[in-house]
């Protein structure tokens, strides 16, 4: 059975003490909400992810948000896979389209990334999405298919099955605009559909395919309610810990 997670993606927000305090509050709750084998993860900044490992135990894990691609070495200012799994961490987010915009990061260098997470057994959380002009002009899915192409099909099918796939729309993301149910279900049945042509049937079916883009607990239950929609990659949501805990909520529903 394919895995549900709501995942939550802090971004730079929270300074250190800020995000222990948040951190501690979404334990809390969310202790009281996850049922079953739901899996919540916080994808928090990196000078957190030290003291907010000891303070997630099995009820909320931990992520960070980007990796460097390369196992250590003279790269200043960067941080490795390594470093991230030597705290606690199990999970990283790799080509949110924020790196992919603003760090010019290519689907090349995010098949770099993911893999030296995989060496470092760590899951990739690898994130997909078209631009609103990308959707207007109809060629999405032509797009989507080359991020998954060049940025996910180059591991072997033993090495892809320990990913998880996040789409996240950017003309969703931060806006207030949501994709339908029925636009985040056709695009994750496509994906499936890619995974299965590309590995096999058993592999797509055991893929988690997470959406993500202004998703919070008001539309979390239709979204989820979607065949092909294993869980969530949450952004401002997961700032508040009401909102984090009710869309984990709403999953269980
Ligand atoms: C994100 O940044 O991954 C995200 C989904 O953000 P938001 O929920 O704020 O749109």
């Amino acid at each position: 059975m394919r895995k549900k997670i709501v995942a939550g993606n802090w971004k730079m927000n929270t300074d250190y003490a800020e995000g222990i305090a948040l951190f501690s509050e979404i334990v809390n709750i969310v202790r009281d909400e996850k049922k079953g084998d739901q899996i919540a993860i916080i994808c928090a900044p990196y000078i957190h992810l030290n003291s907010v490992a000891k303070l997630g135990g099995e009820t909320v894990k931990i992520g960070a948000q980007n990796c460097h691609q390369n196992e250590s070495g003279a790269y200043t200012g960067e941080i490795s896979a390594k470093m991230i799994k030597s705290v606690g961490c199990e999970y990283v987010i790799i080509g949110h389209s924020e790196r992919r915009q603003y760090f010019a990061e290519n689907d090349a260098l995010l098949a770099e990334k993911t893999k030296i997470a995989l060496a470092n057994q760590l899951t990739p959380i690898f994130c997909i999405g078209e631009t609103l002009d990308e959707r207007n002009n109809g060629n999405f899915f032509e797009i989507l298919k080359n991020q998954l192409v060049n940025g996910l099909f180059v591991l072997s099918a033993e090495d892809f099955s320990k990913t998880v796939i996040a789409y996240e729309p950017v003309w969703a993301i931060g806006t207030g605009l949501t994709a339908t149910a029925e636009q985040a279900q056709e695009v994750h049945a496509f994906i499936r559909a890619e995974v299965a042509t590309q590995y096999n049937a058993a592999v797509a079916e055991e893929t988690s395919i997470l959406y993500g883009g202004s998703c919070n607990p008001k539309n979390a239950a239709e979204l989820f309610a979607q065949k092909d929609i294993d869980g969530g990659l949450i952004g401002g949501a997961s700032l508040k810990s009401r909102d984090f805990a009710d869309i984990v909520k709403t999953f269980n529903a």
